[in-house]
């Protein structure tokens, strides 16, 4: 194509090339996600429209789920955290948001790239017991599994979290979330979130408001209490001395739910606080930083 001809045809083009007027983009609902994110962590993503949408649908890593926009001083809109775990393979990856509003289902698309985070290793020389567990501590250990995987799938529409999120306990870290132990020479899984120091007996809080979804004696894990946050956020308190809970009742950020303990298969009381969104183990510690952690209060 000469120049003579693209400038003919630049009125069909400008067509499309044009910004909107007012009126269209009044209408046209936003979504604000970072460039990047590396294996293990969460972001976080804000959804808008100028008008009220019948649903949402947000797509990442092969999963959708329809969050609920809330009513804000100008039209609608909320957070939602996504994450890529340790498995996920680093590259660029689609983000899809459809918006359903009344003139017709509005799709956006922002690529998020995610990119190689670096975790520890630690070699460990530990009882037999505790490598190979009995074959009916393994029966035990699957059943428990299955019941942590169906609390882990729950994804409420509701947003209960909101910032700042609370530490559960203000002890220091002892284990990193990604630390990869070898025991006796055999590497093990990933640690899939964090240990905090805490003697045993003290409180454990409330990462954010949420829903008593499983309170437990597991195996390996002791006393567990996981908590649903909505939208696929689900966090984990293990080892406990003591419940502070029940199943089905409902916390505010901050509330005391227990006291740290060393039950389980553990070697003494610590707090092992993990965190799920939408099925990513993530590491809690750099939500508790607060860079790239949105206010959601306004
Ligand atoms: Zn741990």
């Amino acid at each position: 194509m000469n120049r003579r001809n693209f400038l003919a045809l630049a009125p069909g083009v400008a067509a499309w090339c044009v910004a909107p007027g007012a009126a269209y983009a009044a209408a046209s609902p936003a979504v604000d996600a970072v460039d990047s994110v590396g294996i293990g962590c969460a972001f976080f993503v804000r959804l808008a429209s100028p008008v009220e949408a019948k649903a949402v649908r947000v797509s990442w890593l092969g999963e959708t789920f329809s969050p609920v926009l809330r009513p804000e001083a100008a039209g609608y809109g909320t957070w939602v955290a996504l994450a890529a775990d340790l498995t996920t393979k680093p590259g660029r990856k689609a983000l899809d948001v459809a918006f359903e509003l009344p003139g017709g289902t509005r799709a956006v698309r922002r690529d998020v790239t995610v990119v190689t985070r670096k975790y520890p290793e630690q070699h460990l020389t530990v009882a037999k017991k505790m490598v190979h567990p009995a074959p009916k501590a393994l029966e035990r250990h699957k059943l428990e599994r299955e019941a942590v995987q169906r609390v882990l799938a729950r994804r409420s529409g509701e947003r209960f979290w909101e910032t700042p999120f609370v530490r559960p306990v203000p002890g220091g870290v002892s284990s990193d979330f990604g630390l990869r132990r070898v025991f006796n020479g055999e590497p093990r899984a990933p640690h899939r979130g964090v240990d905090l120091r805490g003697a045993a007996g003290s409180a454990i809080n409330a990462f954010a408001a949420g829903e008593v979804a499983l309170v437990a004696d597991h195996y390996f894990s002791g006393n567990v209490v996981y908590i649903d946050h909505g939208q696929g956020m689900i966090s984990m308190y293990c080892h406990m001395s003591a419940f502070g809970v029940r199943e089905g009742q409902f916390v505010s950020a901050g509330q005391e739910i227990g006291k740290v303990g060393s039950t389980g298969r553990v070697t003494g009381p610590h707090l092992h606080f993990g965190l799920s969104v939408m099925g990513h183990m993530v590491d809690p510690m750099p939500l508790f930083e607060g860079a790239g952690v949105p206010n959601t209060q306004g």
